[in-house]
């Protein structure tokens, strides 16, 4: 996506080889017109997956999965990060930990929002190893929903996120997916 591209190139910071900070435009301030183009083109990658509700894990990935779920015309649904104080049969959770940040954290969803007769496209910020949307896809299929896709704003191609979650047959579609970044230079791969 040529706009979300040039964004990147004009106000994203490289930090080191890994990381890139969107904060002017995704993750601290957000850019609510190109937050609505972002969801008009993932939505319209699956429009035809018969998505049921779209999914993310809070906080980064809330903008660009309503804009999503609004052009699908389906609920967002929020897999929460903190943990429930009162447990009850309705709430499936899961640990997702990050082994590269050296963390771990409980996601959990209600029987309300996903269920059986859902199928879920989950909508991130970022792909980079993958754990994040490893944990969500766990915590859906715990939830008895169907999986339609993975749909992410930035995938850092490099990472090996996108071939995991590709090799289980699962539709991983990013709108914009880095090559290489150093402090100078954003190089994208071709579409
Ligand atoms: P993964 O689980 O795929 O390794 O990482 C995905 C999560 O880590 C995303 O939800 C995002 O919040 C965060 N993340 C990974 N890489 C970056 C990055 O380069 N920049 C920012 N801002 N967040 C990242």
């Amino acid at each position: 996506m040529k706009l979300l591209e040039d964004k990147i190139r004009s106000e994203g910071i490289v930090v080191n080889d890994n990381i890139l900070k969107v904060d002017s435009f995704i993750n601290h301030q957000v850019d609510p017109v190109l937050m609505m183009e972002i969801g008009k083109a993932l939505a319209e990658h699956f429009k035809d997956k018969g998505v049921t509700k779209v999914a993310t894990i809070e906080s980064s990935g809330i903008a660009p999965a309503l804009t999503c779920a609004m052009s699908l015309g389906v609920p967002m649904v929020i897999l929460k990060k903190q943990p429930s104080k009162t447990l009850n049969s309705d709430l499936y959770q899961t640990i997702v930990t990050s082994y590269t940040k050296g963390t771990s954290y409980e996601l959990t969803i209600s029987s309300k929002y996903v269920n059986e007769n859902d199928h879920v496209l989950i909508v991130d910020d970022f792909l980079a190893n993958g754990e994040a949307a490893t944990g969500a896809l766990r915590l859906i299929r715990k939830a008895h929903a169907t999986i339609a896709g993975i749909g992410i704003v930035i995938e850092k191609s490099f990472q090996p996120g996108h071939d995991k979650l590709a090799a289980q047959g699962i539709d991983v579609y990013a709108l914009a997916r880095i090559k290489k970044m150093d402090k100078d230079y954003i190089e994208f791969m071709e579409d």
